[in-house]
């Protein structure tokens, strides 16, 4: 026998689910009863735009107020309101939303997303309240004010409100465990946390809690380069000046708005832990969602809003998601752009940006196939040509870390140090091959090393050859990648045994120093040893080569290793 029909939820068993286990944390009641302050305001705007409301709306406000004889919490908001039947109707019946039905009416009358969606969130009051009353009344003409009572069972009353102000109340009676929310401090903070952005003031004994502005929602074409500084100090106080920011606003095939910044590479800031915020509608969602950008840009911080982004799932299952995936290609090429940008249009920022960004640039390359053709050319090597009048002459410049490891500096062996270093010279591949065309017949010439193969770079400098410097860990594994990718091109390693020809050459023509006794080349490697103390130039890179001299490492294995030596 076929049978059909609708199932049927009966209401005691469900609320006690509904209340207890609909969100795993208290606190949230706060962010959805605000959320809904929210967009009452800003539905009373819609209405007033569509020209469907003459009253005036005033100055749109959310007012939270604590009764700790009571042991009140009350939220209430000057926005639409609701006349008895929308209480019946959107109140009433859990899991019905006004929303859609107020977005089809009044399309193209907001400026500001609505954030409510599923008819849950009101419910979760009961999670910290054993009771919980709304007075309300409605923007309409003639409505009546009302009053509705639950205490946590699925009866309800109804009854007329004296009130005569636009709006709604609500009033929680919280339950005797929860009383911490009738502490000013902890409420300020859930505000601070939840819902700083949101875009209404909202009160509490007197004084306004939130920023309300949200950068990000903002048209990049109306912030200044100080407006994106100072966002980042708001998020990040008492941290230096990030490297660079790309500003995310696209609509389509997906919602996401965001900025998002690389941080300078200092031992203070942890780039081994996500320090992404996510926003949904301009309400905090939660922290630490690396799972949504690529992995190569995990030291990227700052802000994504999108309600594209599944938010109860597991980080395996948001990983695993197409849309968060595609959000993430979208990410990765916003990057690229602003690196291209930057190559083009202010080098010697790009290369300042390059000496703490580089390693997850070269790491993206080997890891993302669109991410390497976008920026394949603009990757950049230090270099021993002379190419800014900046670099002192004679004097090699090197990159070391400071002893307490503490700081990045550029140390200079000599004592024509200046008050600022000057930096290194850096050069892309083509560059290279072009400056070197006659002499190399398409050869590249590098060193891992700059302390021990110091004797052979000097040697290849006296015979007028230019060497790169591929000397960064990540490198063992970027020459693999360039001698597969370039295969016309030959690369070839100073100390390489085809070289030490080079060797023979320049040992017979050195002259060795009376004073000291060394040839010139011995005389220049102690130099370099000496001043690299603690060279990060000379990390040991043949324990992470994988076993196929072709294949990239898997990312499982670089990205920690990455992390760690950048703290
Ligand atoms: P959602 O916000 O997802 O729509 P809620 O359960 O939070 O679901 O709220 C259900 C409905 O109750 C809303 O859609 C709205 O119609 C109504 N509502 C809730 N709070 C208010 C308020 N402060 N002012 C006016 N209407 C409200
Ligand atoms: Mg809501």
């Amino acid at each position: 026998m076929l049978e059909q029909g609708t199932i049927s939820i009966h209401t005691e068993n469900i609320f006690p689910i509904i209340k207890k286990s609909l969100y795993s944390d208290h606190q949230i009641f706060l962010r959805e009863l605000v959320s809904n302050a929210v967009d009452a305001i800003q539905k009373l705007k819609m209405v007033s735009r569509a020209g469907d409301y003459a009253g005036d709306i005033g100055e749109p406000e959310i007012e939270i107020a604590i009764d700790k004889d009571k042991k009140t919490l009350s939220i209430s908001d000057n926005g639409i309101g609701m006349t008895a039947d929308e209480v019946k109707k959107y109140i009433n019946q859990v899991a019905f939303s006004s929303a859609e039905e107020f977005i089809h009416k009044y399309e193209g009358k907001s400026d500001q997303p609505i954030i409510g969606h599923f008819g849950l969130g009101f419910y979760s009051s009961f999670m910290v309240a054993q009771k919980v009353e709304i007075d309300t009344l409605s923007y309409q003409e003639g409505a009546q004010a009302v009053h509705w009572t639950c205490d946590g069972s699925p009866a309800f009353t109804l009854e007329e409100s004296p009130r005569t102000t636009r709006g709604t109340t609500i009033t929680l009676s919280l339950q005797g465990e929860e009383e911490e929310f009738l502490e000013s401090a902890r409420i300020k903070n859930l505000v601070k946390t939840y819902c700083d952005f949101l875009p209404v003031p909202i009160k509490l004994e007197g004084e306004v809690l939130n920023k309300q502005k949200a950068p990000w929602r903002e048209s990049p074409s109306n912030l200044s380069q100080e407006d994106y500084l100072e966002f980042y100090r708001y998020l990040y106080p008492f941290q230096e000046e990030p490297l660079l920011w790309v500003h995310l606003n696209t609509d389509y095939p997906f919602i996401i708005n965001g900025i998002l910044y690389f941080p300078k590479m200092r031992p203070d800031v942890d780039v081994t832990k996500g320090q992404i915020k996510l926003f949904c509608n301009q309400v905090f969602v939660s922290d630490n969602c690396e799972e949504i950008i690529p992995q190569f840009l995990t030291p990227m911080r700052g802000v994504l809003d999108s309600t594209d982004i599944p938010l109860n799932v597991s980080r395996s299952a948001l990983q695993g998601d197409r849309t968060v995936r595609r959000i993430g290609d979208y990410i990765a090429k916003k990057v690229g752009d602003r690196l291209k940008e930057l190559f083009r249009d202010n080098r010697e920022q790009y290369i300042s940006a390059w000496k703490d960004l580089g390693t997850f640039v070269k790491f993206g390359v080997l890891n993302d196939e669109k991410f390497k053709k976008q920026i394949e050319d603009i990757i950049v090597f230090r270099t021993t040509a002379k190419l800014t009048e900046k670099v002192a002459a004679e004097t090699p410049v090197v990159e070391v870390q400071s002893s307490d490891g503490d700081a990045w500096q550029d140390v200079t062996p000599s004592p024509s140090s200046e008050n600022s270093a000057p930096s290194a010279p850096y050069t892309t591949l083509k560059e290279y091959l072009e400056r070197n065309k006659e002499r190399n017949e398409n050869r590249v010439f590098y060193s891992t090393d700059e302390a021990t193969q110091a004797t052979y770079i000097e040697l290849h400098k006296n015979q007028g050859l230019e060497v790169l410097f591929m000397d960064s860990f990540i490198d063992t594994h970027f020459i693999n990648f360039l001698e597969r990718e370039y295969q016309d091109i030959k690369f070839t390693r100073v100390d390489s045994d085809l070289d030490n020809t080079l060797l023979e050459q320049d040992k017979a023509t050195e002259i060795v120093d009376p004073k000291t006794n060394k040839t010139r080349s011995e005389s220049i490697k102690e130099l370099f040893e000496k001043s690299l103390n603690k060279p990060k130039l000379n990390i040991r890179t043949e324990a992470l080569k994988s076993d196929d001299p072709h294949g990239t490492p898997p990312a499982i294995v670089l990205l920690p290793e990455i992390l760690r030596r950048m703290r």
